[in-house]
């Protein structure tokens, strides 16, 4: 049995991960501040004796001993990032700071979750982990893009300054059940618009592009990341590279849920990317053959049973 620390590990993909890493028969010690996550997502996790929930803010220092650390604190939306972008900044360096401190002294594994975001609005399609991005760094983004890309700076100089046994993830758009209908990310507010029956917000023409991976796939590959060797420590892409615009998601999600909403275009956020696909070469010959197994009209469908049940209060 490992002790295992899930930083935001009451959000969307920490809310799984922490169920997954107790049911394979770990201890999970889950620290949120509650920004975005909810102790409604792990309730249900509380009577695991294995299960410990701590209140803490990452921009603190923590202590436990513990074998693996999952580093997911962090908000992940656009709206909620931009919220208080200082508090954005802090979170993800502090945050790194904090985490890898703690796994210096306990000789722990990290793992961090970074993101498709250090590529920026990228000029290299689909995107491979040689390439360094194109960031604005003043823009309203780069709170989440420059905080992530520090923190993965921070990760390689504790590797090479202080041996830390480290892991880097580019985390590109994951969906699933369990995200909540404010969260402001593109596919839980087109299903909850659609369900609802209200206008279907696209934002510019909807040309842009998204790859969307469903949150189980995501979280195989996290494990089997931190199960590799400590010889590999380099960023792994981590992603589905089925490429969809907004806009043709849309009308999947219309399709799927039968809505009458219509599509109404709305204006472009600042710097939004204007496309996005992993190239998942490395991740599948270092991840044991890793590769996503569920394409997005499966993925969309659970998640829309999901979200049905929650407008309903069930
Ligand atoms: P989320 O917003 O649902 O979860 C983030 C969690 O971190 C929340 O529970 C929140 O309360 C907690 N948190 C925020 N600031 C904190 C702080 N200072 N101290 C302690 N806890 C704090 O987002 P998510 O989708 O679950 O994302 C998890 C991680 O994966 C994030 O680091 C995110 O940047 C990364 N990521 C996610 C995606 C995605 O599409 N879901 C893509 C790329 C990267
Ligand atoms: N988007 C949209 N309507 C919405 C929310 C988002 O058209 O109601 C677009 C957004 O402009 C972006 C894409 O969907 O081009 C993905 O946005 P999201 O906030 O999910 O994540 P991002 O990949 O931009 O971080």
């Amino acid at each position: 049995m490992k002790r295992i620390l899930v930083t935001g590990g009451a959000g969307f993909v920490g809310s799984h991960l922490c169920e997954r890493l107790l049911n394979e028969g770990n201890e999970v010690i889950c620290l949120d501040n509650f920004f975005t996550g909810k102790k409604s997502k792990i309730i249900h996790l509380l009577v695991n004796p294995y299960f410990l929930l701590v209140r803490h803010d990452v921009t603190h220092p923590y202590f436990a001993e513990v074998d693996e650390i999952y580093n997911l604190a962090c908000p992940a939306s656009p709206v909620h990032y931009q919220l208080n972008p200082i508090k954005t900044v802090k979170t993800s360096v502090m945050g790194a700071v904090n985490m890898l401190g703690l796994a210096k002294r306990v000789k722990a594994k990290i793992l961090q979750a970074s993101s498709s975001e250090v590529y920026g609005d990228p000029a290299v399609h689909p995107q491979t982990e040689n390439y360094w991005g194109n960031v604005n760094p003043i823009g309203v983004r780069s709170c989440y893009d420059e905080g992530k890309r520090c923190a993965e700076s921070l990760f390689v100089s504790y590797h090479q300054q202080n041996h830390v046994k480290i892991k880097i993830a580019r985390i590109f758009n994951t969906y699933g059940p369990k995200m909540e209908p404010d969260d402001g990310r593109v596919v839980s507010n087109f299903i909850v618009q659609a369900l609802k029956g209200n206008n279907i917000t696209v934002f510019g023409h909807g040309k842009q592009t998204r790859s969307f991976q469903y949150i189980t796939d995501l979280n195989e590959a996290l494990i089997r990341l931190m199960n590799t060797g400590p010889e590999f420590t380099q960023p792994v892409n981590i992603g589905n590279p089925v490429e969809y615009t907004i806009l043709e998601l849309a009308h999947e999600i219309i399709e799927i849920t039968g809505s009458k909403s219509r599509i109404i275009f709305k204006a472009l956020p600042e710097d939004d990317p204007t496309q996005r696909q992993p190239d998942i070469t490395l991740a599948k010959k270092h991840l044991n053959h890793w590769e996503p197994k569920v394409a997005l009209r499966e993925g969309l469908t659970e998640t829309i049973v999901y979200f049905d049940k929650y407008l309903q209060g069930k």
